[in-house]
């Protein structure tokens, strides 16, 4: 079977960016509203999803013909849309109504300054986004077009920034609906909030969700070659700080040979699936001689989604995050909230999991080490341990609410842990915002997981481009968050997300 190996990479996508326009005008200015789009297309250069500056659309067909030839483009992830000059709305119909892509409504014009003392006639008709941009905003809402609007000159970061923002959200998107993910093994038993609808998932994100026996995949392990094991073993050696008795020659130095085989076993079975995330099950393991962890740390921090105990919904929030974040410091991570410190005033929240908490969250150089489970039966496993590094961090769930998907994301920051001598996972400490008592009130308001992902690349606001282009309901938990308001919200939401669903 031919091997696909997972790309995690802005690289090969693009957005499009279209200026709208009218025949009305005339070629002179019709030339000089091609020109400076392309200018402003130019201050978006340093991006990192290239932009394409496309010829100015005048009328409806062309625009209907583009939304058609981006839909059709897996490598096109969504349209930067700019009325420059007047474009009269009417002619946005058909296409934006064709349109399935990202959408982002620039709102901007060419120059900063206004030239007082010159200004004309020809340059207001030339130079009037001012209400183009509106005329085009009404036709957005009319046809309840889900946008980002973006407002201010390319040559302000914060808009640049902005920008970046939703790409970032397009290109998880654009993952999303392409994602194949693999379960192991059933959820865990008894469990409630790792269950859901996987059809659904599929409607709503495009993603496939199915299972496969467990014995499938250690046939995979099985196959792994013995140079490959060396090979891997090498690697390990090289980028881990490995414990003495995991060592060649050491007495326990068959655990990480057996946690090599898993790692090229599973490798092997995602890339020919074309998987791009995946759940284990501690309580389906087969004839596996210990539960993954090392090879799922690993797999993590290249870009896979993952979820434990069966739990699809977190692999998927996984792996968005792992695309969203390409290329920007920090990583992405499964995380669970495990025990609190209530120190009154410096409360915190100790994340961790089992085994499999990725080490994209540590810049320091992590210990590789094996010790006992009590939990699966199987052999001890081998394992990365290390603390999430200091810094800004964002914990996102998601929960089937029956009728709808609702994620919850709550913005904290990492801190550094006290030793944790006897604590060999890798884990996390982090306070919440707005504050620990405010946070798990709301957290707990509105139903959301133990598992989440952790992402110390990318913020809350592109978790907010995300759920907006997915038309999926976020709530989150900031600085500015209350226990009042943040109930009202989940009461409105309730009526809203019902309502905006249809029958
Ligand atoms: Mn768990």
């Amino acid at each position: 079977m031919t091997r696909q190996p997972l790309a995690t990479s802005l690289d090969s996508y693009e957005v499009w960016f279209v200026t709208g326009s009218q025949n009305l005008y005339g070629e002179e200015t019709l030339r000089q509203v091609a020109e400076q789009s392309q200018a402003v297309a130019d201050g978006l250069g340093g991006l990192p999803v290239k932009v394409v500056w496309k010829p100015v659309l005048k009328d409806s067909d062309s625009i209907r013909r583009l939304a058609l030839e981006v839909n059709g483009r897996d490598d096109v992830i969504g349209v930067i849309a700019w009325m420059h000059t007047f474009s009269p709305a009417k002619m946005w119909i058909s296409g934006l109504d064709a349109l399935q892509k990202p959408l982002l409504h620039l709102h901007t014009q060419a120059n900063v300054e206004l030239p007082w003392a010159d200004i004309d006639f020809d340059f207001m008709n030339l130079n009037q986004a001012a209400h183009g941009d509106r005329e085009f905003g009404y036709i957005q809402t009319r046809l309840g077009v889900a946008r980002k609007t973006v407002v201010g000159h390319v040559s302000n970061p914060v808009v640049v920034q902005q920008v970046e923002d939703w790409q970032r959200a397009a290109a998880g998107w654009a993952a999303v609906r392409t994602l194949k993910l693999a379960r192991f093994g059933d959820n865990m038993r008894y469990v409630a909030v790792t269950e859901g609808d996987k059809t659904e998932a599929e409607i709503r994100f495009g993603v496939q969700v199915n299972t496969w026996g467990v014995n499938e995949l250690v046939e995979a392990v099985e196959g792994a070659s013995e140079a490959d094991v060396d090979a891997l073993v090498a690697e390990y050696l090289d980028a881990y700080d490995v414990a003495d008795e995991l060592k060649p020659g050491a007495e326990r130095h068959q655990s990480l040979r057996d946690g090599a085989a898993i790692e090229l076993g599973l490798r092997s079975f995602l890339e020919e699936g074309g998987f791009g995330a995946f759940t284990t099950s501690f309580e389906d393991l087969g004839a596996l001689k210990q539960l993954p962890g090392l090879a799922v740390q690993r797999l993590m921090a290249e870009g896979y989604g993952f979820g434990a105990e069966g739990d699809w919904k977190t692999a998927i929030l996984v792996r968005v995050a792992n695309v969203m974040g390409a290329g920007l410091p920090g990583g992405a991570s499964l995380m669970e909230d495990y025990t609190y410190d209530l120190v009154p005033g410096s409360e915190r929240i100790l994340g961790a999991h089992m085994l499999e908490v990725s080490p994209s969250l540590t810049t320091a150089k992590p210990r590789l080490e094996v010790h006992e489970l009590g939990i699966g039966g199987k052999d001890d496993p081998v394992r990365l341990v290390f603390t999430a590094d200091a810094g800004p961090a964002l914990v996102v769930a998601m929960s089937d609410m029956r009728d709808r998907f609702r994620l919850v994301a709550n913005v904290v920051q990492n801190v550094d842990a006290p030793d944790l001598p006897k604590l060999p996972v890798g884990r996390a400490v982090w306070e919440p915002a707005p504050d620990f008592a405010t946070s798990a009130a709301c957290w707990l308001a509105a139903g959301a997981a133990h598992h989440t992902v952790m992402t110390t690349a990318v913020g809350i606001d592109v978790f907010r481009d995300f759920a907006e282009i997915a038309k999926t309901e976020l709530v989150v938990i900031d600085e500015d968050t209350t226990v009042r308001g943040f109930q009202r919200e989940l009461r409105w939401n309730q009526a809203y997300y019902r309502l905006a669903q249809g029958f």
